[in-house]
């Protein structure tokens, strides 16, 4: 039996490090956790953000502005006012596409687009140089695209940015009801020992959450869990910066 030591995934990825691969240094003593929104539902802003500005934390919403008051699968997503309220509550505006375009497998000419469409309506917002793949859904060639345009670029892949972390592939984790609170309790303890980044991302928050949100009692409790747990909290840009000056 041969040994192959470089599988074509391999191959690939280490083709992508190569030439887009943009490599920082994390070390946030007492960890720093990082609350997004993907799309984003109404409720995200109405229900959740005040919760956030009470502890005098912001989150990082990523919107996709050809949704705007759209009715999808995650509920009734904002308005223009609730994107313009939160961002003078100095929460972060970021971009998810136009479209909510799934990345993967598109042509550069189709994710020029997406940019382009996007960043017209949201280079106002500061946060717009950061980004989340709709869906999760993105290749190398995509995070390679991305890594010219974007300060960080966030995927749902689950864990924690710790040690050395790829700015164009920042792994998140869900917060979807029903909560795994045990399992959120072990990624704050371990965040904070290895002084590390913990990005939490969900949708809608409401009495009645999808399967892609949580209900508002469990969204308190994720709050409770971060403060009990003594991790600071901050955007996903102000956290970037941060790791800029460490590089
Ligand atoms: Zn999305």
């Amino acid at each position: 039996m041969r040994f192959d030591p470089m599988s074509r995934g391999t191959i690939s990825w280490l083709r992508y490090a190569w030439s887009h691969g943009r490599f920082a240094r994390v070390n946030l003593p007492g960890g720093v956790v990082s609350f997004s929104f993907d799309d984003f539902p109404a409720s995200a802003a109405h229900a959740a953000a005040p919760m956030l500005e009470k502890e005098g934390w912001r989150g990082t919403y990523y919107l996709a502005p050809g949704l705007l008051k759209a009715e999808t699968g995650v509920g009734t997503i904002c308005s223009l006012e609730d994107v313009e309220r939160l961002s003078q509550a100095g929460h972060e505006i970021g971009n998810h596409t136009e479209s909510h375009h799934h990345c993967a497998n598109s042509p550069d000419s189709v994710l020029l687009e997406e940019y382009e469409r996007s960043q017209r309506q949201l280079k106002e917002f500061p946060g717009s140089r950061h980004f989340a793949f709709p869906a999760g859904s993105y290749d190398y060639p995509a995070a390679g695209f991305f890594s010219k345009r974007f300060d960080t670029s966030r995927t749902v892949n689950h864990g924690i940015n710790a040690m050395v972390v790829d700015l164009n592939l920042l792994k998140a984790n869900p917060v979807y009801s029903p909560v795994d609170f045990a399992g959120l309790a072990v990624l704050l303890k371990r965040t904070r020992q290895l002084r590390g980044w913990l990005i939490l991302y969900t949708h809608d928050v409401c009495a009645t959450p999808t399967n892609w949100g949580c209900s508002v009692d469990e969204f308190a409790s994720v709050i409770s869990a971060v403060k009990e747990a003594g991790l600071a909290v901050d955007t996903v840009g102000n956290v970037f910066r941060r790791l800029k000056r460490k590089d």
